[in-house]
């Protein structure tokens, strides 16, 4: 579902991805880890062409993405992602958030949209709140707006980083549980996070990141008892 060959990418002078080589197959859920500025986001970002890529081919589903242009918007399409900050539209009620895009971009009718929405909203809880505006709402009912945003899209891979790290503790797990059942139900999902219990109960393999590398991708039983690389093991160290 995901293919990545000999990726590179630079930021100036630093190296932010380094040849990285990664097939990720149709319902797998990758969890990534690794030391702050290792190049996790970056990572998640080149995957829907947030950021351009200097070398290398990136393809979802066996499209391969192109560098710019209309195939790149619908390639952009297929790839939903959620970030630490949830990025809500502040001037738009929680429904037009989450029917906004398929109207635009999929052409939606609105009605069509409206009630996908709606379907969205349910099923991460928050229905009720769908008049309301993103600063009415907690954190945690934030994230779940911005998961289903992105699920109005009907995406292919579902990219998540650090969703839950600008949440109240409390807020952690009602997002981790809508991931949980979304990962349940099949979605390829690559998810950037600090939450160990997630990662072993959902996570199918661990990618785990040290300067711009993929050092260590393992099963999670695997990783968190016996870790390869000192680097790993200094991360887990100072993690768990
Ligand atoms: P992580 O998510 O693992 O913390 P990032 O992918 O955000 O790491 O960043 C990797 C490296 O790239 C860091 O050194 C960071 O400072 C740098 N970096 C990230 N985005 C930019 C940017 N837009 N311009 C310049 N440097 C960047
Ligand atoms: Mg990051």
């Amino acid at each position: 579902m995901i293919s990545m060959k000999s990726v590179n990418k630079h930021f100036g002078a630093l190296h932010v991805l380094q040849e990285i080589d990664l097939e990720v197959p149709r319902g797998q859920v990758v969890i990534v880890l690794g030391p702050s500025g290792s190049g996790k986001s970056t990572l998640c970002r080149t995957i829907n062409r947030l950021e351009p890529i200097d070398s290398g081919e990136i393809a979802v589903d066996g499209k391969v993405l192109p560098a710019e242009g209309k195939a790149l918007a619908a390639l952009r399409a297929d790839v939903g992602m959620v970030f630490q900050s949830f990025n809500l539209f502040a001037h738009k009620t929680i429904l037009d958030n989450v029917m906004l895009a398929p109207v635009k971009v999929r052409k939606k009718s609105s009605a069509d949209a409206k009630a996908k929405a709606y379907e969205l909203l349910e099923r991460v809880g928050i229905a009720n709140q769908a008049d309301k505006y993103p600063a009415q709402l907690s954190g945690g009912q934030q994230q779940r707006v911005a998961i289903a945003r992105a699920l109005a899209m009907n995406p292919k891979v579902m990219l998540f980083d650090e969703p839950t790290s600008a949440l109240d503790p409390e807020m952690v797990n009602e997002v981790l549980d809508v991931m949980t059942s979304l990962a349940k139900e099949g979605m390829t999902m690559l998810v950037v996070t600090h939450e160990m219990g997630f990662a072993r109960k959902v996570g199918h393999r661990v990618l785990f990141m040290a300067d711009g590398q993929i050092v260590e991708d393992a099963e999670p039983a695997t990783f968190f008892t016996a870790p390869k690389s000192e680097r790993a093991k200094d991360f887990l160290g100072k993690i768990l």
